[in-house]
C-alpha cells in the first residue's frame, strides 16, 4: 500500500550537521522523496503543527525547538517519503519519541538527547499515521511543490495578489 509521509529534519538534526547520516540512514527504506524544501518556521506553524500537544508542560519549549531558537538554526528541512507502507518504514527507522528509549541502532537513538529542561531532542520528526500525515503534508507544502499527486486538488482564481519576486 503506498503512502507518504512527512519528515521533518529538526534544528538540532540541522545544527549537529546530521542531514547527509539521516538521509542515508532513511535511503534504506527504498522510498521515494517526491518532495523537498529548507523552510523558516513561523510560530503560527509551528503552533499548528504541533496543536495536538498544546497541552503539554512543554509546549512553549516545543515551539521554540521546532523555530530553531533553541539551536540558533531557524530553519528545518522538510520533505515527503513515499512509497510500500512508507509510515511504518520510516518511523521504525527513526525509533522511539524518548531519545533514551530509542532502540540504538536507530535514528534517534544514535543522534537525540534529553535536555536539561527535559525536552526530547530528537533529531526529526516523523508523521504518526495517515490523517496526520495528511494534515502536516498539506499544512508544510503546496500542491505543485509535491511532484507526484497526492490528495485531490482544484483550481481556483487568486485576485490581487503581492508576491515578492526578484529586484
Ligand atoms: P513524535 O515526534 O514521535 O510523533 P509526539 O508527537 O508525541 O512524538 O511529540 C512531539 C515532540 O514533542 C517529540 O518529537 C518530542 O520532541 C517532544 N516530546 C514528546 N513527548 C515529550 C515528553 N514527554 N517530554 C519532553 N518532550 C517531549
Amino acid at each position: 500500500m503506498n503512502q507518504q509521509v512527512l519528515v521533518l529534519i529538526k534544528p538540532d538534526g540541522l545544527k549537529k550537521s546530521l542531514t547527509g547520516n539521516i538521509l542515508t540512514r532513511l535511503s534504506e527504506t527504498k522510498l521515494e522523496i517526491v518532495a523537498a524544501k529548507m523552510v523558516r518556521v513561523s510560530r503560527g506553524l509551528a503552533v499548528e503543527h504541533y496543536k495536538h500537544m498544546k497541552d503539554k508542560p512543554f509546549f512553549e519549549e516545543l515551539i521554540q525547538y521546532i523555530q530553531g531558537t533553541l539551536h540558533d538554526r531557524k530553519k528545518v528541512m522538510a520533505m515527503v517519503y513515499w512509497g510500500d507502507n512508507a509510515i511504518t518504514k520510516v518511523r521504525q527507522l527513526a525509533g522511539a519519541t524518548n531519545p533514551e528509549e530509542a532502540d540504538p541502532t536507530t535514528i534517534r537513538g544514535s543522534y537525540g538527547r534529553i535536555t536539561t529542561k527535559g525536552l526530547y531532542e530528537n533529531v526529526l520528526h516523523t508523521s504518526s499515521n495517515e490523517a496526520e500525515a495528511e494534515r502536516e503534508i498539506k499544512l508544510w507544502f503546496q500542491p505543485d511543490e509535491v511532484i507526484v499527486d497526492l490528495y485531490p486538488t482544484k483550481i481556483i482564481e487568486v485576485k490581487a495578489e503581492t508576491k515578492r519576486i526578484w529586484a
